[in-house]
């Protein structure tokens, strides 16, 4: 396996120490690699250093919008459950004015409640596939570091535009 490129170094002008950077970290894992035989001579702290810089970019995390509360679904049950005891009462025949009345407050509140619920929940929607959608800052960081290249004679880390 070789990890050193046929690109040349613009400080040595050599290409035996150069290495793909995205490569890296799939030849530090395999102990015959040329990375390997090229890293034998530093110090663990200058292996832990050139490690640490040619890391792909960390990936941020989402912001991911709140969820609709759930006091939503349990003031929708406790209404329907109300419209259901009044509205026995009324199909029944049994119910006096207050509970007619009663019922037709409790439905409108089930209306608007069920409303809300919807525009709240699809907007929630809305915003985690735009939260879930690639960071473009995080995206060209990681487009460049696809294209860099390290040479470990002169410590030099340089990008290469095909
Ligand atoms: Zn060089």
């Amino acid at each position: 396996m070789t990890a050193t490129s046929s690109t040349p170094c613009p400080i040595c002008g050599q290409q035996d120490q150069v290495i793909k950077v995205s490569e890296f970290k799939a030849s530090l894992a395999d102990p015959d690699s040329t990375v390997n035989t090229l890293l034998a001579g530093k110090t663990p702290e200058e292996r832990a250093a050139i490690t640490r810089r040619l890391a792909a970019p960390a990936k941020p995390l989402p912001l991911l919008p709140e969820k609709p509360s759930s006091g939503y679904i349990l003031t929708l049950l406790f209404l329907v459950a109300l419209n259901w005891g009044f509205g026995v009462q009324v199909i029944r025949g049994e119910a006096i004015l207050l509970v007619q009345v009663l019922l037709l407050l409790c439905m409108a509140t089930l209306l608007v409640v069920a409303v809300l619920f919807v525009y709240k929940y699809s907007m929630y929607r809305k915003e985690l596939i735009v939260a879930n959608q690639p960071d473009p800052e995080w995206q060209r960081g990681r487009d460049r570091w696809k294209r860099q290249y390290y040479c470990l004679r002169d410590d030099n880390l340089f990008e290469v535009n095909q």
